[in-house]
């Protein structure tokens, strides 16, 4: 159903797409992208220096913003998508208010007649531990009768809708008749880091299949012109996770169990194969108390 999902996680190939498709009549494009790996660079020397420059070079300087939330370089760059989607899901995007946008107007213009008939592996049953969620497992109905049931309400509400424009009815009342399967337009505008946060939230598994359709398809279409600040955003923020106090209780308590002959401090000093820098050991080391 969504176009990319052979392509999600080799953006780098993708340079110069600007367009995918997701769901059924919708679609993602990349209208405009202000910025650069390198403007976030240059906009951060503001606070950091020339002086600085030898020592972190720009991939360096990037995850290190990140590492430290130093979030405001980010915000220098922008990003603006034209997005095709159906009203439900528009009703969550709308929610990140830090986006600019503009909507078709359902007022001022005749709305779509396409409507989102969810494919057979996105119908799944209710989830058991997760109010907000779907499963897989068995429905109590086959997909064509479902499938029945959806269509019969889309082609029943566009016919109402149709009726009512021919007989005049202004176009703010007669959309009163359309669900939230219908689908709507929207141009969207936010910054890095806002599209960053956006996307921590809605390309997560907790959130909604299909707005994790959208969202996985912006970030395929972004990851391109900003590769370096993709890589921090999956490294520190995408992939990471946080500890709550007593959750470092535990960690600290294995470790100090843990047969580590010359010590973990001196473990990580020798070990390259951690993939993390001097700076990168040095704060992991004082996280866990063991500097
Ligand atoms: C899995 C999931 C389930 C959800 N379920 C529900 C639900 O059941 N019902 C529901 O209503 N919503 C739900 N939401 C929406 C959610 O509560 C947020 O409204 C939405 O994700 C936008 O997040 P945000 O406010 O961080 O983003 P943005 O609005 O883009 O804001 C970004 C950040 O800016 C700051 N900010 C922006 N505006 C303000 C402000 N006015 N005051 C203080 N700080 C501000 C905050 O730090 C915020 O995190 C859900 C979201 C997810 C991801």
């Amino acid at each position: 159903m969504l176009g990319i999902e052979s392509q999600v996680g080799s953006p780098k190939l993708e340079a110069h797409m600007v367009k995918v498709e997701v769901l059924d009549h919708g679609f993602v494009e990349l209208i405009d992208v202000m910025g650069s790996d390198e403007e976030v660079e240059n906009a951060a020397r503001i606070s950091y220096g020339k002086g600085t420059r030898k020592v972190s070079q720009t991939r360096n300087l990037i995850r290190y913003l990140m590492r430290h939330k130093h979030t405001s370089p980010f915000e220098m760059c922008e990003v603006k998508f034209h997005i095709k989607l159906p009203i439900f899901v528009m009703r969550q995007l709308v929610r990140h208010r830090t986006a600019n946008l503009n909507e078709y107007s359902g007022r001022y213009s005749i709305m779509s007649d396409e409507f989102y008939l969810p494919d057979e592996d996105y119908l799944q049953p209710q989830s058991q531990d997760n109010k907000q969620g779907r499963e897989e497992g068995e429905l109590g109905n086959t997909i064509s009768d479902i499938h029945f049931e959806i269509n019969r309400i889309n082609d029943g509400a566009w016919m109402a809708y149709d009726n009512m424009i021919n007989w005049n009815v202004a176009k703010e009342l007669a959309r009163v008749v359309l669900p939230v399967s219908n689908y709507t337009e929207v141009i969207w505008k936010t910054d890095l880091h806002n599209f960053f946060h956006f996307v921590k939230l809605r390309s997560d598994k907790h959130s909604q299949r299909e707005i994790r359709d959208y969202a996985d398809a912006m970030y395929h279409l972004v990851f391109p012109h900003f590769p370096l600040c993709c890589e921090a955003f999956e490294h520190y923020v995408r992939n990471a996770v946080t500890f709550s106090e007593q959750e470092m209780d535990v960690i600290k308590e294995l470790l100090e169990h843990a047969d580590t002959k010359a010590g973990l401090a001196g473990c990580m000093a020798d070990y390259e194969g951690w993939h993390l820098g001097k700076r990168e050991t040095k704060e992991f080391l004082e996280k866990i108390g063991k500097e």
